[in-house]
C-alpha cells in the first residue's frame, strides 16, 4: 500500500469503473488487459512485456520503476483513440489524467525523435 494510506490508492482514484471503496487488487497480471490495477506477483517478472524477453520492459512508462513482486501496477490500452502505444503505469504516476499525460509525451517525443514517427 501507498504512503499509509487506508483507502484506494492515488493511481486507483478516477480510473473508469474503479468505484471510491475499491475492491483489494487482483495478485498477479493474468488479467491486465481489463486495464485495472493489479498487485505484482514474481510471475508477473518472465512475461514479455512490450515483446521483450524475462520482463526487460516491466516498468511504469513514466518513471522507469522496476516492478516488483508486492508493487501495484495497471496496464493501459490506446484502444487506438490517440494512435499512441500502450503502457504499464506504477501507482505513483497512475492517475484520471494518465492517458493525457502520456499522449502529451507522446506527441512530444515524436517531435524530438525522428525514429518514434
Ligand atoms: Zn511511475
Amino acid at each position: 500500500m501507498g504512503k499509509g494510506t487506508t483507502g484506494p490508492l492515488p493511481g486507483q482514484r478516477g480510473l473508469p469503473g474503479v468505484a471510491e471503496d475499491t475492491p483489494p487488487l487482483e495478485e498477479g497480471a493474468e488479467h491486465f488487459t481489463n486495464c485495472r490495477p493489479f498487485r505484482v506477483v514474481s510471475a508477473d517478472l518472465r512475461y514479455p512485456w512490450g515483446g521483450f524477453r524475462e520482463g526487460s520492459r516491466f516498468r511504469c512508462y513514466f518513471c522507469g520503476h522496476s516492478f516488483k513482486p508486492g508493487d501495484q501496477a495497471r496496464w493501459q490500452a490506446d484502444f487506438g483513440k490517440e494512435n499512441c502505444c500502450d503502457f504499464l503505469v506504477c501507482a505513483e504516476c497512475d492517475g484520471p489524467d494518465v492517458v493525457a499525460r502520456w499522449h502529451r509525451h507522446y506527441v512530444d517525443g515524436k517531435r524530438r525523435f525522428w525514429w518514434m514517427g
